[in-house]
């Protein structure tokens, strides 16, 4: 006579349900489902933070990008990454994207829960699994949305591998590059631990070098002065290794007749956040930029050339500080065409003789919208302007996007998969590569030292700077 079934655990049996499939309902003997479960327990509780965060942290945007991918391979064509190493499936923007879509699907995807071995589900176990995360959304990808552009689903990649970063930043599990120089910015307010003697001082010196240079003692770069036209951000590499960019902006401020000054705290621009997935500390340097140029009371922000500074601080800042911020921002190259435009400074062209190139920065053309204004500019102070192939929003990165700069385990790849900027740089045919970026005059640097090109990175202040008529 057939056993009457029990329902055990409170959970009722079906009538349909057979014995073997009774027992691994009741733990006798696991199903096929259970062990893979097993097999994905957490073993670490990192694992366990970061599986919490991930259901925590998911919203709509992201969501739909982890699911609208058809995997057509379209985006492939679009990374450097993949373009460089064809053999190699891993460098593809979409396998990348589905090392966190697999986590996705395995504990928010109704597919993944109930058929994980259908869809390719899976979870990290262990540390090790979460370190291999870290080094392929920290170490195979500059974040430069060419591939987001290129998606006919609208899948945008660069915002999963942000995302994935932000998880991993919240446990530590960052390379030593990230975990410093957000440390820096956290503690200090800028990403270079720079002083505020420091700063000050070094505005001092470029305001005498600027004295000099004109022979006119009246010459200042002002400091929290309040009522002004604008507040001027700056990225912090220009007080640590380019002083002279901030030389060539009070230069031409000056000569413009402009009323602007720089805050003594909230003058970093640039965001590790961006990089990082941190929008807490994305949100602590926006507002202090945001902030500083209310206690000024300044009519707008302008923000010096730097791709992610002018991405933060004009684009994402508001939304990670959830910041009322009504002034208007903009870069400087915005403001440097309406002086040329209003007949406030005079250029000649051909102060700037070499055939100089553009490059334009993944975060001021792909995810800025602005494009036009740096050629218009350059175009009217050098004499020799060669347009670079592929350009604007289909331009490639300069290689050093997303903080790659900062994590040195990563640069031989880094500079392996830059022989395709390599290429772009000698066709044009310039002695001169301009960008509106501090970040992409390191990652193009490195290029051309790597490459062995016959070229020097100039921007935009500068060759404004060497036109002026004075
Ligand atoms: S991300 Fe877009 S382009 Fe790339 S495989 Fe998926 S659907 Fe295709
Ligand atoms: S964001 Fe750029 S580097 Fe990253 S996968 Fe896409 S195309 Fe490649």
């Amino acid at each position: 006579m057939k056993p009457e079934k029990k329902a055990r655990s409170g959970v009722p049996s079906h009538p349909l349900e057979t014995a073997s499939q009774e027992k691994a309902r009741t733990g006798n003997i696991p199903s096929v489902a259970q062990n893979r479960l097993k097999l994905h327990d957490p073993k670490s509780e990192n694992v366990k933070k970061f599986l919490a965060l991930l259901k925590q942290r998911m919203n709509r945007p992201l969501a739909a990008s982890m699911v609208a991918c058809v995997h057509c391979g379209m985006c492939t064509d679009a990374c450097h990454y993949a373009l460089a190493k064809p053999d190699d499936p891993t460098m593809t923007p979409v396998w990348k994207a589905d090392q966190i879509r697999r986590i996705f699907k395995r504990h928010l995807d109704w597919t993944g829960r109930i058929f994980p071995w259908w869809v390719h589900a899976t979870s990290p176990v262990d540390e090790e699994d979460l370190n291999r995360l870290k080094n392929i959304v920290f170490g195979t990808c500059s974040a430069c949305r060419r591939c987001t552009l290129n998606c006919p689903m609208g899948v945008d990649t660069a915002a999963l591998i942000r995302f994935t970063r932000g998880l991993l930043a919240e446990l530590g599990i960052v390379p030593e590059g990230v975990f410093n120089v957000s440390r820096d910015q956290w503690e200090t307010g800028n990403q270079m631990a720079v002083t505020e003697e420091d700063y000050l001082e070094t505005l001092q010196w470029m305001r005498d070098e600027v004295r000099a240079e004109l022979d006119d003692p009246t010459v200042q770069i002002p400091i929290d002065k309040p009522d002004c036209d604008f507040m001027y951000t700056i990225n912090p590499r220009e007080i640590k290794f380019d002083p002279r960019s901030i030389a060539h902006a009070a230069k031409i401020f000056h000569l413009a007749g402009e009323k602007w000054t720089l805050p003594s705290w909230g003058w970093d621009q640039t965001n590790f956040g961006l990089f990082s997935g941190d929008d807490n500390l994305g949100a602590y340097v926006a507002r202090n930029a945001y902030e500083a140029a209310e206690r000024l009371r300044a009519k707008r922000i302008v923000i010096s050339e730097c791709g992610h500074g002018y991405r933060s601080t004009r684009w994402e800042g508001y939304n990670w500080a959830d910041y009322d911020q009504k002034l208007p921002t903009e870069s400087v190259v915005a403001t440097l065409m309406r002086y040329i435009k209003e007949g406030r400074i005079k250029v000649d062209p051909s102060r700037n003789p070499e055939p100089v190139t553009f490059h334009d920065s993944c975060n001021i053309a792909r995810s800025g919208d602005l494009t036009e204004e740096p050629r218009w500019v350059i175009r009217r102070v050098s004499s020799d302007f060669r347009e670079m192939y592929p350009n604007r929003t289909e331009n490639f990165c300069c290689t050093g996007g997303s903080g790659l700069l900062s994590m040195a385990e990563y640069r031989p790849l880094r500079l392996e998969v830059a022989g395709i900027k390599a290429e772009q740089l000698k066709a044009t045919g310039a002695k001169l590569v301009c960008t509106l970026c501090h970040n992409c005059v390191d990652g193009l640097s490195d290029v051309i030292k790597h490459y062995k090109l016959d070229m020097k990175v100039v921007q935009v202040l500068e060759l404004v700077s060497n036109a002026l008529i004075i």
